[in-house]
């Protein structure tokens, strides 16, 4: 009776006797691991879960954006008190230590993109003149321009440095359109919130996408061109969320410093 309520977490071997009222946890709160059960299509998986970003809800909630290793396919685990704060705030600190430009000239990259972080009027009138000068687009080696359903931004798929272009440049903001990253196979077409950035196993930042019509979690390549000022925005999200207290951290470095 007793064994089948302990924890033992597969991946880093913590262990929990789980009271009565307890439900299983979906993830384990000392490494933030989990197991995938099964796939999208019901499939069982079985393969680890790694933390690798965290989602800021509009209710000031936090997710842990999980990936799994042996499919590839992400999800969200709400974060729960019994948490490591230590781990969570690492994992939500990681693209903060290796920013994909330097920050110092983050104003300036974004002042050449011609992107927001000035006023959005003044940005409103670039995009309209972009929108409709059609020299613009002779001057770019594009077939295929398409403006940003989100936010009205012309997009130029030349402009990403890779052949693949996902996600607007300007709000980051990507469609639904693939089941996996290239095959567009979905028929969802939902508009896909950034919700964060990662840093995948090169060092590269890859930006979170969520689905606001299924709520399938993708993940994306960012691109040459994208906006500096909203990557480092999404990057800080955590940051700026009440979620975590003062205290909180404060009681946290506490324990640390002994
Ligand atoms: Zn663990
Ligand atoms: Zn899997
Ligand atoms: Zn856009
Ligand atoms: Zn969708």
């Amino acid at each position: 009776m007793k064994e089948e309520t302990k924890y033992i977490c597969p991946s880093c071997g913590w262990t929990s006797n789980l009271d009565e009222k307890e439900s299983w946890p979906d993830h384990c709160p000392n490494c933030l691991s989990g197991i995938h059960e099964t796939d999208e299509e019901g499939c069982e998986c079985g393969g680890m879960l790694e933390p690798v970003g965290i989602w800021v809800r509009e209710s000031d909630a936090w997710e842990i954006v999980e990936r799994c290793r042996l499919c590839g396919e992400m999800t969200a685990v709400e974060m729960s008190d019994r948490d490591n704060l230590i781990k969570v705030m690492s994992i939500a600190s990681k693209p903060l230590s290796s920013p994909p430009f330097p920050i110092e000239r983050m104003e300036e990259l974004t002042r050449i993109m011609g992107g927001q972080g000035e006023e959005e009027g003044k940005m409103n009138r670039e995009n309209k003149k972009r929108k409709y000068d059609k020299k613009y687009f002779r001057t770019h080696p594009c077939m295929d321009p398409f403006t940003c359903k989100v936010c009205g931004w012309p997009v130029v798929p030349a402009g990403a440095g890779s052949g693949h272009r996902n996600h607007c440049p300007n709000c980051l903001y990507s469609l639904h359109l693939d089941q996996e990253p290239g095959d567009r196979a979905s028929d969802c077409h939902g508009r896909m919130e950034p919700i964060g950035v990662w840093v995948r196993k090169n060092g590269e930042w890859a930006i979170l996408h969520r689905c606001q019509r299924c709520g399938k979690i993708g993940s994306n390549r960012i691109a040459a061109d994208d906006n500096p000022m909203k990557l480092m925005a999404l990057a800080m999200r955590p940051f700026g969320s009440s979620a975590i207290s003062r205290e909180e951290i404060r009681d946290m470095t506490a324990s640390m410093e002994g």
